[in-house]
């Protein structure tokens, strides 16, 4: 094979792939014209409109499952997992702290269609403010009596609660005992007619 170009220095025996150059520079060009369009559109992008932060509807709710024990399995649905689940954004945090920088934070104000900025307020809405606040204070300076109450409130939700955990944990043994009569407590086993082998636990 002989070529007989203008360029044609010699002849080309080894037999390595060869690349044509201006075709592959020519390509890259492209790539790069292509990359950097997508960067200006995706920059043209947060042209979006954000509305301001604003305040939060709800209260969170960072305790409602505290000291309770629950089956966390890897197939189980995010929602069910263990920790902070976050519905807008779809995912899980594992503690308290972290919920809130996440609840705070951008990414889950962005997915409510809120940008950081706070609206600049005016001074009259200042002035409003202050005298609510002003309001609020004297109306929640609460007495002594007020606390007893609470106090009592409380204890009376506790005994609740306990007699609550005692009947469930009394009701689960009784299962466990008609089932399998190993270790149940001495009055289950008593009642279905064995002697009390078991350990004699006062519940
Ligand atoms: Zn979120």
């Amino acid at each position: 094979m002989s070529q007989s170009g203008p360029n044609a220095v010699g002849v080309d025996n080894t037999h390595r792939r060869k690349w044509n150059r201006e075709e592959f520079l020519e390509r890259a060009r492209q790539r790069e014209e292509q990359e950097e369009d997508g960067r200006r559109s995706k920059a043209k992008g947060p042209a979006v409109q954000r509305k301001p932060l604003k305040h939060r509807d709800y209260e969170v709710d960072l305790d409602s499952r505290l000291g309770k024990t629950q089956v966390v399995t890897p197939i189980a649905p995010l929602s069910q997992q263990a920790g902070y689940y976050c519905a807008v954004c779809e995912c899980v945090v594992k503690d308290s702290a972290n919920y809130l920088d996440h609840i705070n934070g951008k990414k889950h104000q962005r997915a409510l269609g809120m940008s950081m900025r706070v609206e600049r307020a005016s001074l009259q809405q200042v002035q409003e403010r202050f005298e609510l606040m002003k309001k609020r204070k004297v109306v929640s300076t609460f007495t002594e009596k007020d606390l007893d109450e609470r106090i009592l409130k409380q204890q009376q939700e506790e005994e609740e609660r306990k007699r609550l955990r005692r009947e469930k944990k009394k009701e689960k043994k009784e299962k466990a005992a008609e089932e399998d009569v190993e270790e149940g407590d001495a009055d289950v086993a008593a009642l279905m007619g064995f002697g009390g082998f078991g350990s004699s636990k006062k519940s």
